[in-house]
């Protein structure tokens, strides 16, 4: 069977061109081939995981110091006032490359973007999510102690 070669995973080995910025030992920043605006970045780590709820703890506050890193050179080279950290984790959610990453996107004073538009709860509805969550949690921090 053919498997297709990730194309972060090329670029990560530097077999694939990629306007390369920022490099620690397990992560990689490069610049987004289309961007929202100019300097917007994608901050991955070198090794193949898929997503958030694959990568290993060190690694994923290893990307979010990289993130850092990137954010302020936007604000330094470009002025930008502000940046929004986005990451696209699974198809549902508009992931198109599988291998985790990070948008580190400048963001300037009416730029006109509106990343999330925001809806509201009916009455109730709220601590009602709230409790589904908690008890999602609580489960899932039993099945962790019998590990
Ligand atoms: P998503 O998986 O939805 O977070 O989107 C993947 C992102 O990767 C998109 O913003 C693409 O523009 C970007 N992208 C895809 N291929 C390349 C590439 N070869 N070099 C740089 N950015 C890329
Ligand atoms: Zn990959």
């Amino acid at each position: 069977m053919l498997v297709s070669p990730c194309i972060f995973c090329q670029i990560a080995a530097g077999d694939h061109l990629a306007v390369r910025i920022l490099e620690t030992d397990q992560v990689m920043a490069f610049l987004d081939i289309a961007p929202v605006h100019p300097g917007h970045a994608l901050v991955i780590p070198k090794d193949h995981y898929e997503n958030l709820l694959e990568l290993p703890d060190e690694l994923w506050g290893e990307m979010g110091q990289v993130c850092r890193q990137v954010a302020q050179a936007l604000q330094k080279a470009f002025q930008a006032p502000g940046f929004n950290l986005g990451m696209n984790n699974f198809e549902a959610a508009g992931q198109a490359v599988f291998h985790a990453h990070i948008h580190v996107i400048p963001r300037f004073y009416g730029d006109g973007l509106q990343l999330f538009p925001q809806s509201g709860y009916q009455p109730g509805e709220m601590q009602e999510v709230g409790r589904r969550l908690r008890q999602a949690l609580a489960s899932e921090e039993e099945m962790g102690g019998k590990d």
